[in-house]
């Protein structure tokens, strides 16, 4: 089979203090010819204002610029705050001043969604993310105000235009379900709602006209080849790349989202199924990639 189309990882990371450039040309050498870069946040000292925000997310523009310029990949550009980022401020914050802790980060929250909203205006990111609830147990409090806050930027999103990578809780079959009721509500397109990490099975029933971006490893391929046939609209390939040299190779390697692109192929998936995830699904839901 061969396949010349391009080839696209939905969700990847880099990091100047990591392997930086050398994944990105890791990627291109088997075949990549695309990657949204994914803004990814101090974890130890997130941003506390929205200067702060903007900083941090004009050195991921830089990023994506040299990985243009130097690499010769098209890139775009997601920005946005970390779910874990604001549960882990609520929590410290409210332990130090209450109620007032409280109200501090949900306005950093929106300061970082604010922050984030200028770039997409200037064509300099694509969409915002990644955003959503916390992926682990926490307080009922956090949970309903993360809830409350992902709504709110949902209703901006379909205001906006713009589209959201969504980072949410694990296997539950109520996740897809939910997040669509919710985004209905505020009448966004289910297309623009794309769920970052998400699990292979892409039957419609199952993603609820949400776009998945499927995490690409070895045991994806089974069951994304036992339910695309059933797909909604269509869905995305990633590897959540981190780019940490403490953990090398995680979430997967750089190389995965082609060598997946092409087991697929050679599995039967027809080559216009490809180009749809690597090709005419990204345009639907970012606009066009910025060339080298
Ligand atoms: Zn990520």
């Amino acid at each position: 089979m061969v396949y010349d189309g391009p080839v696209m990882d939905n969700h990847f990371h880099l990091n100047r203090q990591g392997r930086f450039l050398d994944a990105a040309r890791d990627f291109q050498r088997v075949g990549g010819t695309h990657i949204v870069l994914v803004h990814c946040p101090d974890f130890s000292s997130p941003p506390t204002t929205r200067e702060g925000h903007s900083k941090a997310y004009r050195d991921t523009v830089e990023m994506a610029a040299s990985v243009r310029k130097e690499v010769g990949l098209s890139t775009r550009v997601v920005l946005g705050p970390h779910p874990a980022a604001f549960a882990h401020q609520f929590e410290k914050w409210v332990l130090e001043d209450g109620e007032d802790g409280k109200q501090q980060a949900v306005n950093n929250y929106r300061d970082s969604i604010d922050a984030a909203l200028p770039f997409i205006e200037e064509g300099e990111a694509h969409a915002v993310g990644e955003v959503g609830r916390p992926h682990w147990p926490v307080s009922a409090d956090i949970w309903a105000l993360s809830n409350e806050l992902l709504e709110e930027t949902m209703h901006l999103a379909a205001q906006g235009g713009f589209s959201l990578q969504l980072h949410v809780e694990g296997e539950s079959d109520e996740t897809y379900g939910d997040l669509a009721k919710m985004a209905l509500r505020q009448g966004m397109d289910l297309t623009r709602l794309v769920r970052h990490y998400s699990p292979p099975n892409i039957d419609r029933n199952y993603t609820h006209g949400l776009t998945p971006s499927v995490l690409a490893g070895k045991g994806a391929i089974e069951t994304l080849l036992a339910t695309y046939e059933q797909r909604s609209h269509g869905f995305f390939l990633e590897t959540d790349y981190m780019d940490d040299l403490r953990r090398p190779g995680a979430v997967l390697g750089p190389k995965t989202v082609p060598k997946r692109t092409k087991q697929l192929l050679d599995a039967g998936v027809p080559e216009d199924v490809m180009w749809d995830t690597h090709h005419d699904l990204p345009l639907r839901v970012y606009g066009e990639a910025t060339s080298p």
